[in-house]
């Protein structure tokens, strides 16, 4: 290294410092969990800087997993259940069609009683109007 330690001109210095790059020798080194700083602020500020990312990550990490794992179950569950479907379908053909069938017919006959019903309304509430009518009069 070409640079001299900036705490001491006559120093070359060995490293530079993680936190803001100045250049110190071995005397001024303050080693914090693996890497040198210059001094004991710059050690705090860059460790309480990662430890904040490396937790921001971790918690980013552990929500993603968890949606993940709940993803992955829903998906299951719909896989199942539609092969249950398939499955009981392939097995129950005829009943699953007859069934089908009848609901079919359920819904319009429904549909045709509703009809009539409303055609039968339609008179009786004229009926009943006239008659209110009638009163009024
Ligand atoms: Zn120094
Ligand atoms: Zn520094």
């Amino acid at each position: 290294m070409e640079s001299v330690c900036l705490n001491h001109p006559d120093t070359p210095a060995v490293t530079r410092c993680a936190a803001c790059g100045k250049p110190i020798c071995a005397k001024c080194i303050v080693n914090r969990d693996g890497s040198n700083y210059c001094s004991n602020s710059c050690a705090q500020n860059a460790s309480g800087a990662s430890g904040r990312v490396s937790d921001i990550l971790d918690t980013k990490k552990k929500t993603e997993r968890k949606s993940t794992v709940r993803t992955l179950i829903i998906l299951f569950i719909l896989i199942a259940a539609a092969a249950a479907g398939y499955l009981y379908y392939t097995q129950n053909k005829d009943e699953v069609d007859a069934m089908a069938d009848k609901a079919t017919k359920n819904v319009q006959k429904g549909i045709k009683s509703t009809k009539k019903d409303l055609q039968k309304g339609i008179p009786t509430s004229s009926k009943y109007k006239r008659n209110r009518e009638a009163l009024v009069d």
